[in-house]
């Protein structure tokens, strides 16, 4: 098996927090670095920065490129390398609206109307009725991954629905039209689950989300970090310093869990249910432990916030990069669809 091509993307939304961090940013530098035992590359990897679907839930587009910019920053401050990983705005690339457009001809609404993502997302955000735009972000996309010809999605278990509808886009194309000399011009993207680590927010009670006011972002450098965590919730049960705690129960164990040493670790679990261990020691313990982590990622990124000419010229590399495979795919997709043709 070859190099497969993966596409991932976020929406600008500016500064990311740790949950952006375990939850996608680690998984998708390792994706990118990930070598076969013959050292070749395992993945080709793509990072789309989908604006266009930052219209689905919000009409302000005021602050688009300093958020593009901001969030571009924490990815090559996280480890994504634009010489291995182009990285591209959606809306620079215009294949992806032809694209979407095509696809949106394969799909019926109702079938969109039963995607429980869809579903959910009207729920958690009360949503009274939907656009037009915001029904059919799945078919948007499938645009986005098979105009690279992604062959497989990282993906949770959540987002399995979409790329069921991405595979029957491409299977429908693949049955309608035939490329004379390629053949089935799209893969059947496979989606392969990854073990996100979410991270629940200081308030212990959603995911982290800047809309929830209940994170720690990236470029919080230690005072800041420890500011929040003193926020964070922490068992109930435990009052005072020497009450045993509930470890499982507890919003800062949960963060130990994931920046820890592994040692440290049941260090903590036992200290915290012996009653050994108080809570204002135990969330510094924890800040001290992420801004570790943190730190080489602050640092790159005050470097790259003071170079911010080269991330614009980073993003228009990699855009140019992106256009020529986009431009290929959509001219497959043309003689296919025998579209242009002059006799
Ligand atoms: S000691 Fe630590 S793990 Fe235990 S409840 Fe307090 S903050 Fe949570």
């Amino acid at each position: 098996m070859g190099t497969l091509r993966i596409l991932s993307g976020m929406r600008p939304t500016g500064q990311l927090h740790l949950g952006h961090y375990t939850g996608a940013l680690e998984s998708w530098v390792q994706q990118q670095n990930l070598l076969t035992e013959d050292g070749s590359k395992v993945y080709e990897t793509c990072f789309l920065i989908a604006d266009y679907h930052n219209l689905t839930t919000s009409l302000e587009t005021g602050e688009i490129y300093r958020n593009t910019l901001d969030m571009l920053i924490d990815w090559l401050a996280a480890g994504i390398d634009p010489e291995k990983s182009p990285v591209f705005r959606q809306s620079q690339i215009k294949e992806h609206t032809e694209l979407f457009l095509l696809f949106a001809m394969l799909i019926t609404s109702s079938r969109l109307e039963r995607n429980p993502t869809l579903k959910e997302q009207v729920r958690d955000l009360n949503m009274e009725s939907l656009t037009y735009g915001h029904l059919g972000y799945p078919v948007l996309q499938a645009a986005d991954i098979l105009l690279y010809k992604g062959e497989v999605v990282p993906v949770g278990e959540d987002q399995i629905p979409h790329v069921e509808i991405t595979r029957e886009i491409a299977r429908k194309f693949n049955n309608h039209y035939t490329h004379p000399v390629i053949g089935e011009v799209f893969p059947e993207p496979a989606p392969i689950i990854t073990k996100f680590s979410r991270l629940v927010g200081l308030d212990g009670k959603a995911k982290m989300s800047k809309s929830l006011g209940n994170t720690i972002l990236l470029a919080d450098g230690p005072e800041d970090v420890l500011r929040k965590m003193r926020t964070a919730v922490t068992d109930t049960a435990k009052i005072r310093k020497n009450d045993p705690g509930h470890p499982e129960a507890c919003t800062v164990f949960s963060y130990h869990g994931k920046f820890a040493p592994p040692d440290q670790l049941l260090c903590i679990e036992a200290g915290c249910r012996e009653g050994s261990l108080g809570c204002v020691d135990c969330k510094k313990m924890c800040a001290a432990y992420i801004s570790q982590e943190l730190e080489p990622l602050i640092e790159k990124r005050r470097d790259y916030e003071s170079h911010i000419d080269l991330v614009k010229n980073i993003l228009l590399e990699g855009e140019a990069k992106a256009k020529v495979i986009a431009r290929n795919t959509m001219q497959e997709v043309r003689t296919a669809m025998r579209l242009g043709e002059t006799t």
